[in-house]
């Protein structure tokens, strides 16, 4: 059942989103070569819970950190620990905060010191299928309408839509209804209506789509070895144009 918010909750979800997306532009001034991702994650974790909010992630069916941050072939759910980064590396920034009852779950990838030009490219592809999607995301499309345009603009650019891990209705719970799959035919799933509040999040490998679990059972990785990257904001459904609620980062 998808929880349309009131007006109320819609406020509170302003306000976890913005910590949240604190939190996202403080890791992401913290990428750089000789970071280790536990220093992030540290420092995610106390900025988080010095505003009063929680982070969602944390035990999370239980993840054992902050946020995930996931490099290179690292699809999703990367576990921040010893690991350091070094130049060329991409790397994958995803938090939620909860703050006043509501979460706000957003993510990023973001180069550490030079990357290549092919590396450059997966990123800005995979933050525009973001923003291909959220054309959909309006009063009267469905759901899928936000996938299709997701899948249609990384795979003509030649890259891979991860499939097993998708968007999803954010609101009291971290992961609610509807599913958002960055994939799909349009005109599917449920109709978007005001007060809807969905965590749009594309994963956009530079090869093809499989990916496989690591034996830490949560770290996704790409079977080919290909880069991946991620974009997510949490947004809400209005009247007009959608508001981004985890206000966006270039
Ligand atoms: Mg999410």
């Amino acid at each position: 059942m998808i929880r349309v918010k009131s007006p109320r909750e819609v406020e509170l979800m302003r306000r976890a989103g913005k910590l949240t997306a604190a939190a996202r532009a403080l890791a992401r001034e913290m990428v750089r070569p000789g970071a280790t991702t536990l220093e992030i994650d540290r420092e995610v974790f106390k900025f988080i819970k010095n505003r009063g909010g929680t982070p969602s992630f944390l035990h999370y069916n239980g993840f054992p950190a902050s946020m995930c941050i996931s490099v290179n072939d690292e699809v999703t759910h990367g576990i921040p620990g010893k690991r350091k980064l070094r130049e060329g590396d991409i790397v994958s920034l995803d938090l939620g905060a909860k703050l006043g009852g509501f979460h706000g779950d957003c993510g990023v990838t973001v180069p550490c010191g030079a990357v290549s030009a092919e590396a450059q490219k997966l990123i800005a592809v995979t933050r525009q299928c973001f923003y291909e999607g959220l054309r959909y995301a309006k009063k009267g499309f469905r759901v899928s309408d936000i996938s299709h345009a997701i899948q249609v603009y990384a795979e003509q650019n030649g890259y891979g839509v991860v499939r097993a891990y998708i968007g999803h209705g954010v609101g009291a719970d971290l992961h609610e209804d509807p599913e958002v799959p960055n994939f799909g035919d349009p005109g599917h799933g449920p109709r978007l209506a005001p007060g809807m509040t969905l965590a749009v999040e594309p994963m956009i490998n530079a090869g093809g789509p499989a990916i496989r679990v690591l034996g830490n059972n949560w770290t996704a990785v790409t079977v080919d070895g290909s880069n991946s990257a991620y974009y997510e904001n949490t947004i809400l459904i209005t009247d007009g144009e959608p508001e981004i609620l985890t206000v966006p980062e270039v």
